[in-house]
């Protein structure tokens, strides 16, 4: 079972921003930038195009959701979009806003206290409709 599953679960905690049937959205706990987060489908699939053609429009459809939430708020360039899973093989999107391109590389990270996680989650679930 992925860690993420385990969040899903509600057997760990997360700072979440978004939810529905299928998908998941909470903050990237060790960040790249404020408000990196990332969204996971349910549904535990290793690697993003193993998911089916409509698992995959339904997960982009539920990012450009969350994207657009982060983006009202969090002030920043743009929203950079990446998928990897090196590290954690569950699929999920990351969004990250991104000002400079070293936003977007996995080894500028920022440190948030716990208060400044649970604002920037607030604020974004406020904003997504
Ligand atoms: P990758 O699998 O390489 O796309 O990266 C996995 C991402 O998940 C990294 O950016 C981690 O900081 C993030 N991550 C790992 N565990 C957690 C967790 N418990 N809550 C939130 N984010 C996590």
């Amino acid at each position: 079972m992925s860690i993420f599953t385990k969040i899903i679960n509600g057997d760990l905690p997360s700072y979440k921003v978004a939810e529905d049937d299928n998908f998941i959205a909470f903050l990237d706990i060790n960040p790249n930038a404020k408000g990196h987060t990332l969204v996971v489908p349910k549904k535990e699939e290793n690697k993003i195009f193993d998911l089916s053609k409509e698992e995959y429009i339904s997960l982009m459809d539920f990012s450009y959701r969350v994207a657009k939430a982060l983006e009202k708020a969090v002030p920043c360039n743009r929203i950079g979009m990446s998928v990897i899973g090196l590290e954690v093989p569950h699929v999920h999107v990351h969004l990250i806003p991104t000002n400079i391109m070293a936003d977007m590389q996995f080894t500028k990270k920022v440190e948030l206290t716990n208060q400044e996680f649970v604002a920037l989650a607030e604020s974004i679930a406020s904003n997504f409709s």
